[in-house]
């Protein structure tokens, strides 16, 4: 393998900057495509705006099996009070390991990716089977105008077998959480405060609907679990409130975060939530109780009991020294919007960790992204050369 090429192909994914927001990706895409091209893939570079531009590369034949390799292109923006210790944008590389915004989410996958895409050019003639690449924008933003926007469109053609890359240590993940987001609102009235009990304080009613939102927790979600992901949860991320300190307040928000495990059903979860604001309201009628504004991203779960992904599980196990066993991702992927093109199996799967990326000084480590690359192109040499 050319660890030089696979770095610096690495470095020149982070020296063109693509936060999202704002999610232009047009440099970068233009960069993916004119590189897949000259390796020798037939390249679509589209978008259904101005600015979410993704890429799709394809080579080979209707002959044998078909894998698709996906990463996104698009990063988290810069932290507002962010202090790096070198330029983000520059891909330093430091101590065997390649720093810069996007460095491992996600564009180490993307790097390997594209480099075992380049690799299978020399061996064009004996490939049975087809390679497809997606180097997709929009992800950090849920992925609407990118790998969603792609498989409605019909851009990305069906598959055998998919990898999306993200940060998993280059262990097998066959699962991950979705979210479900949610507002509750609590209504009061006001007065002053010189004489609370002449009004009706929202903030106190939210108090005790937030206990109840422990209670659900405690007694109800802890005892849910998945083997791989373990249990849903709920966080109460943003409060907002009343009026003024000498008022008292007629108004209380809280923005729930609902972690859902595979199995769990969005709308299920909408009315256990309904039922926990309409439980509160029949115990308090002074004040009004409600939850709306819900905003769902799905889990995603495929099998494993397939040739294709027992064959990535092996390989993967060889070069990591790690069990053959699939693990579970925490954060989401647009693994859960290629479902659908999806006819055998799909694992998320890539270097480093999910606490690196999205943080100040994220990196990737050399060696890994080394061993990223040498697990997927042994996955794409041994099922498309050599045959199923
Ligand atoms: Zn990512």
């Amino acid at each position: 393998m050319d660890t030089n090429s696979l770095v610096s192909l690495l470095q020149d994914l982070i020296r063109i900057p693509s936060p999202n927001p704002p999610g232009d990706c047009l440099a970068i895409a233009d960069f993916c495509a004119s590189y897949l091209e000259s390796a020798g893939y037939d390249v679509a570079k589209v978008a259904p705006d101005d600015r979410a531009w993704s890429v799709v590369g394809t080579m080979g034949n209707d002959e044998g099996p078909s894998i698709l390799l996906h990463a996104h292109i698009d990063t988290v923006p810069l932290g507002k009070n962010a202090q790096w210790s070198n330029d983000p944008y520059a891909g330093v590389i430091k101590q065997g390991r390649v720093y810069g915004l996007g460095s491992v989410d996600d564009k180490a996958p993307l790097a390997a990716m594209m480099q075992v895409a380049a690799g299978l050019q020399k061996r064009q003639k004996q490939i049975r089977g087809k390679l497809i690449i997606v180097c997709a924008a929009d992800e950090e933003v849920g992925g609407r105008l990118g790998t969603r926007w792609l498989v409605d469109a019909g851009r990305i053609p069906d598959c055998d077998f998919a990898v999306v890359g993200e940060q998993t240590h280059n262990r097998v993940a066959t699962a991950h959480k979705g979210v479900l987001r949610a507002t509750f609102h609590v209504t009061g009235r006001t007065a002053h405060a010189t004489d609370p009990g002449r009004g009706v304080n929202a903030i106190n009613g939210m108090a005790h609907l937030i206990l109840d939102l422990e209670r659900y927790q405690r007694e109800t979600l802890a005892s849910r679990t998945h083997p791989l992901v373990g249990s849903p949860s709920i966080n109460v991320g943003l409060i907002e409130g009343g009026v003024g300190t000498n008022v008292v307040a007629d108004h209380c928000t809280i923005r729930v975060d609902r972690r859902m495990i595979p199995g769990e059903d969005a709308q299920e979860i909408i009315e256990e939530l309904l039922a926990i604001a309409a439980t509160r309201q029949s115990a308090d009628h002074d004040r009004s109780y409600r939850v709306d504004d819900f905003l769902i991203s799905n889990w995603f779960q495929t099998a494993a009991d397939n040739a294709l992904t027992q064959r990535f599980l092996h390989i993967s196990a060889e070069e990591t020294g790690t069990a053959a066993e699939p693990v579970g991702y925490l954060p989401g992927s647009d693994a859960k919007h290629l479902v659908q093109v999806v006819r055998q199996g799909m694992v998320v799967f890539g270097p480093g960790t999910y606490e690196v990326a999205h943080s100040t000084d994220e990196y990737t480590e050399v060696a890994e992204l080394e061993t990223t690359y040498r697990i997927l192109q042994r996955m794409v040499e041994e099922t498309l050369i050599n045959g199923q």
